[in-house]
């Protein structure tokens, strides 16, 4: 790729005009983390042309007197046509990215059709955006129009908005709480304003002191010698022995570790240091725990492991991402974790991606097992100044794996190598809000070819994307058709619900032969895990006189009536009302409960197995920092029976005593109205059944549907994913969908459905002059308004060609800009989702 950023990182580091040359005049390009359509041109000053640097950031003021921590991108020596502001400072000594993490803005904010400002506000963490004191700014593109804010929200957004800038002090007055950040969270979210932070460094690392060992003692002989002949000081000689000890199980010694388990002063302590037998240091510390940095691979990959291993080094040596389809508990985390290894050995960095929900203390516990303190966690959950210790310690190389979720594709790599993404056909991976709507593992791949790095794909359950690109030898691929062990894949029974419901009203939640088996798997001591995609008691009620059905006020959605808050709740927006008793349309009080959710099911599990420990997995009882881990950890420790749960007890977990699995409602999965629907339901029923059965015995998986012949269903009865593939690929072909085709999803947002309506028939027609066949639409997508906001969507199918694909994007955003000078659309929202999922 031809690129203006030169990718010689030394070149990276010399600034742009040496001291000869002083006098000719500057400018730099400059990131604003904004969404802000480009980038700014600013004058460097004199003083400051020595010390600027690519990758430093620069205090500059924006608008009228603004002031951001901007990112410096590049130079030029040519003088704009336009005046430009001076750049007031540089906040950086050295660069805090690497040219690398510059490209991949570039690429990101280019191919996702997002600006570079809203790359750099998602890349760098929260205390790199920096401010001496945080300060809100109205974004003026807002308006005035706060009726989708809470009362909290409101006040703040109303202050914004006449005073145009508030510092949190100020915030925590108005709302009279200490806990504002919650709200500034959400403004900022709904983009009312932007957050301005730190000029000067807010994180400042903590130190601690260490004591270190004289290298000079630090062989066995020369060590004894000193032990033998220690002569006087017994209390000394005590100390010693305490360091050696410590050293030994915690591979590092803090002083206070020191002093407290042996007992000594701080006066013998630096006896020994003037001894110069022992030094203390003073050192930033690492406000995660660390482990040793051992490797301890203390396991033999199977002979179907070993192949897959060898296949992929094959490959390596010819293409730069491996596919590798595993079936469930097949061990691809054991052929991760040789991957691993071997990259270390090369002394190069890993970055191993999978799903935000996947990243549990399970895996992490894995990993830890083998590869100790050279491991660390990137995780959504940690604070501010974890996350910059973690970038610095990256950056620096010190840190050689990362386990992490999407956003750890940031991070500043001094040396990657390898690039593991688990799940790879997951979701999630995609960024859905707000820009930039990124896919990590597409985006991983360009970021990896800038390190000349490999990247491997694993799944049981490619996504047809990964597999096609395998099958037309773009990727490399590599299967492992056996379980770990030998164990056979679940025998899948498939349970007609038609039959069980012409006997019972309503929709069946669980038959007699899914209560028996579960009955039986209890009482044999194993595990049952049960999945249904609804969470809630009741996914809608419907008035049993006059059909009414309760909808959200500000979305056009049923509402799902909850127990555990005994009301009903908008899963859109959030929002809840009060149960209702009399029906508001007729006056008679005769609900009916329809279809079922996960809190039902764990009524009735509760009702039918009295005596058995039942518990329930969704995003309403895992709510706290830790409750998805502890769950998993009572489960595992089988401290539970069954499990109930939604999504997320598909995902990639391992548990040893699962010997039943029910899917409750495959219709429900199986009936999206949406290009990937067949794909994503494979995906769920397969993942799911995979967590049966995993070590000894064989598991066994009951699905219940009414449509019993569906295509899908059988596939996944045979566990035939290539099945799956050639049919949905006919379809993709037919409908000219992925992977024959790019999809962009162009979605107009406004408060008034006519504007909506009229502005989506406007870039409906004026796409169309240029864009002809590819356009799909105007149409309204299923539910139509969200947050008092409607909506309307056009699918743009593209040809696969990079370069005219490019094109068609610029088109794009140019009738966005055409749209929005209409001064009767200006208000509307313009959102472009690329390779939308
Ligand atoms: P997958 O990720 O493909 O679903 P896992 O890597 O979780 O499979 O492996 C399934 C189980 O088998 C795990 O408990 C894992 O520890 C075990 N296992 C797999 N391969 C090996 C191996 N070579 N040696 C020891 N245990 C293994
Ligand atoms: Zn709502």
């Amino acid at each position: 790729m031809e690129n203006e950023i030169s990718k010689d990182q030394d070149l990276f580091y010399i600034p742009p005009v040496g001291n000869e040359s002083r006098n000719e005049p500057l400018w730099a390009e400059i990131i604003l983390p904004l969404a802000l359509p480009k980038t700014y041109t600013y004058t460097v000053p004199q003083h400051l042309q020595s010390k600027i640097k690519k990758g430093c950031r620069a205090e500059v003021v924006f608008g009228k007197n603004k002031k951001y921590a901007g990112m410096i991108r590049s130079f030029s020596k040519q003088k704009p046509a336009y005046e430009t502001k001076d750049i007031l400072n540089i906040i950086d000594d050295e660069p805090i990215i690497y040219p690398q993490q510059l490209l991949l803005w570039q690429w990101i904010s280019e191919y996702y059709m997002c600006s570079e400002g809203e790359v750099m506000a998602a890349a760098l963490p929260t205390h790199l955006k920096l401010s001496s004191e945080t300060i809100l700014i109205f974004n003026e593109e807002y308006g005035e129009d706060f009726s989708q804010l809470d009362n909290e929200e409101y006040l703040v957004a109303e202050a914004l908005l006449i005073k145009k800038e508030l510092r949190l002090y100020e915030v925590q007055q108005i709302l009279d709480v200490n806990h504002v950040y919650p709200v500034i969270k959400k403004i900022v979210d709904k983009k009312v304003c932007f957050i301005w932070e730190a000029i000067n460094e807010k994180y400042k690392d903590k130190k601690e002191s260490y004591v270190i060992l004289n290298p000079d003692y630090d062989n066995e002989e020369k060590l004894n010698e000193l032990l033998n002949n220690w002569g006087k000081a017994p209390k000394q000689l005590e100390l010693m022995l305490s360091y050696l000890h410590l050293l030994k199980t915690e591979g590092e010694v803090t002083q206070g570790a020191l002093l407290k388990k042996s007992n000594a002063t701080l006066a013998q302590l630096k006896g020994l240091a003037e001894k110069n037998i022992l030094f203390i240091e003073k050192r930033s510390v690492d406000r995660i725990k660390t482990l040793p940095k051992k490797i301890l691979i203390d396991f033999e990959l199977s002979k179907a492991q070993q192949n897959a291993f060898d296949t992929i080094n094959n490959i390596y040596a010819k293409k730069n991402v491996c596919l590798l389809h595993g079936i469930t508990s097949s061990g691809k985390t054991q052929v991760y974790i040789k991957q691993i290894e071997f990259f270390l050995s090369l002394e190069k960095q890993v970055l191993y991606l999978l799903p935000e929900i996947t990243l549990t203390a399970q895996i992490i516990r894995r990993l830890q097992k083998n590869f100790g303190g050279n491991i660390a966690i990137y995780h959504s959950k940690f604070n501010n100044n974890e996350r910059v210790e973690l970038w610095n310690k990256i950056k620096n190389g010190e840190i050689k794996i990362i386990l992490g979720a999407r956003s750890a594709l940031f991070l500043p790599f001094k040396d990657l190598g390898l690039i593991i993404i688990d799940e790879e056909h997951d979701g999630s991976f995609k960024q859905q809000d707000p820009a930039p709507r990124y896919n990590a593992r597409d985006a991983g791949i360009y970021y990896a070819s800038l390190f000349n790095a490999k990247v491997l794909l694993g799944s049981a359950t490619p996504s047809i994307e990964s597999y096609y690109n395998a099958q037309v030898n773009k990727y490399g691929f590599v299967e492992l058709n056996e379980r770990f062990g030998g164990v056979q894949l679940p025998a899948i029974e498939i349970i007609d619900t038609r039959q069980v419901a012409a006997s019972k009203k309503g929709k069946v939640m669980l038959s007699p032969q899914l209560k028996a088996a579960i009955k039986d798997a209890v009482s044999d001591d194993k595990q049952v895990i049960l999945f249904q995609n609804r969470r809630g008691y009741s996914p809608f009620l419907l008035c049993g006189t006059c059909g009414f059905i309760p909808h959200c006020n500000n979305c056009d959605v049923t509402l799902t009536l909850h127990k555990y808050s005994n009301r009903l709740h908008c899963h859109y927006c959030g929002s809840s009302y009060p149960k209702l008793t009399t029906c508001p349309a007729c006056g008679t009080v005769n609900w009916m409960e329809k279809n079922f959710g996960t809190e039902k099911i764990e009524e009735e599990l509760g009702n039918e197995f009295p005596g058995y420990r039942i518990a329930r997995m969704d995003i309403d009882s895992v709510r706290g920092k830790m409750a998805h881990d502890n769950l998993i950890q009572l489960f595992e420790q089988h401290r539970l029976d069954i499990l109930a749960g939604t999504q997320m007890v598909v995902k990639g977990l391992d548990f040893e005593k699962v010997s039943l699995v029910g899917i409750l409602d495959a219709d429900g999965l199986l009936s999206f109205a949406d290009f990937r629907s067949n794909e994503r339901a494979f995906q769920l029923m397969e993942q799911v059944s995979g967590r049966a059965g995993r070590k000894s015995e064989q598991g066994k998986v009951m699905i219940q549907a009414a449509k019993i012949n569906h295509p899908v269903l059988l596939f996944v009865q045979q566990h035939d994913y290539k099945k799956l593939y050639d049919f949905e690929l006919e379809n993709r072909k037919r409908f000219f969908y992925p992977p024959f085709s790019r999809l962009i999803r162009l979605i107009l947002k406004h408060k008034i459905k006519e504007v909506v309506l009229e502005a989506a028939d406007w870039l409906g027609d004026n796409l169309k002059k240029d864009l002809k066949d590819f356009i799909v639409g105007p149409a309204a997508p299923v539910i139509n308004r969200v947050r008092n906001m409607y909506l309307m969507e056009m699918l743009v199918k593209l040809p696969k060609d990079a370069v005219m694909l490019q094109r068609y994007k610029k088109v794009i955003s140019n009738h966005f800009n055409f749209l929005h000078a209409e001064k009767k659309f200006r208000s509307v929202i313009l959102i472009a989702d690329v390779d939308t999922m």
